[in-house]
């Protein structure tokens, strides 16, 4: 479903991203773990073209993304990101942020957007939060908000970055169990973390990167249980 092949990202003369292969199959989960400024957040920018590649081809769901005639935003639409901040709309309540962009984007009428809304709060624990600002809700609460916004948009594919680092620990737990039932329940996910127990035991698939490429790839029992790699093995040491 995401397919990514020989990709190049380039910020002026600094190369990011140096030849990425990768693929993410329907209904996968995969965890892409590395060091700070390997390229990881930039690698999920150019699934949904919020960064433009240099070289190489992203295909998302049938949608060539680095095709120039590719229909943008109907591409986009299948794809749901939660990034690290929230990035909640401020001065709309709960239920309004779940809606919004359902109603805009998708025209679908009031009382289906909310009763789709009101699914995904219920799916994130939240749903007596409908009628709350954001700014009345913790960091953890704000995170789960953002991804039934995000799911409210039926996405076929999930990208997640850094979901929980901002947040005080007590908080991580309710978020990664409820990225725990969306996988669960099948959802295609790619999710950048530094969760390391979370890529254990929810990843079908862990990439590890440094320096931007992939350096080691497989099921998390190797990548993390047995790295073969020097440089997978000094990076679990400093973070395990
Ligand atoms: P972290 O774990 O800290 O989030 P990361 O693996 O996500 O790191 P990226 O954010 O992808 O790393 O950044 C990779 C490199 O690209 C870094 O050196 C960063 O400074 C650089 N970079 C990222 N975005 C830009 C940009 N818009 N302009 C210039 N350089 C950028
Ligand atoms: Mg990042």
């Amino acid at each position: 479903i995401v397919e990514i092949s020989g990709l190049n990202k380039a910020f002026g003369r600094l190369e990011v991203l140096k030849g990425i292969d990768m693929t993410v199959r329907r209904g996968e989960v995969v965890c892409i773990i590395g060091p700070s400024g390997s390229g990881k957040s930039t690698l999920l920018r150019c699934v949904n073209l919020l960064e433009e590649p240099n070289a190489g081809k992203v295909v998302v769901n049938g949608f060539e993304m680095t095709d120039p005639d590719v229909d943008i935003d109907r591409a986009r639409r299948t794809i749901g990101m939660v990034f690290q901040s929230f990035n909640l709309f401020g001065h709309l309540c709960v239920l309004d942020n779940l809606t919004v962009a359902q109603r805009k984007v998708l025209k679908r009428d009031k009382d289906e957007a909310e009763s789709i809304a009101r699914d995904n709060l219920e799916k994130v624990g939240l749903a007596e939060k409908a009628g709350s600002m954001p700014d009345q809700l913790s960091g953890g609460q704000q995170q789960r908000v953002a991804i039934a916004r995000a799911l409210s948009m039926q996405p076929a594919v999930m990208l997640f970055d850094e979901p929980t680092s901002a947040l005080d620990p007590e908080l991580v737990g309710d978020v990664l169990a409820v990225m725990r039932n969306l996988a669960e329940e099948g959802m295609t996910m790619l999710v950048v973390t530094h969760e390391m127990q979370f890529a254990r035991e929810v990843a079908d698939k862990v990439l590890f990167m440094d320096g931007g490429v992939v350096v080691e790839e497989g099921p998390p029992s190797q990548v993390i249980g047995d790295p073969q790699q020097e440089r997978t093995q000094t990076f679990l040491r400093r973070v395990l």
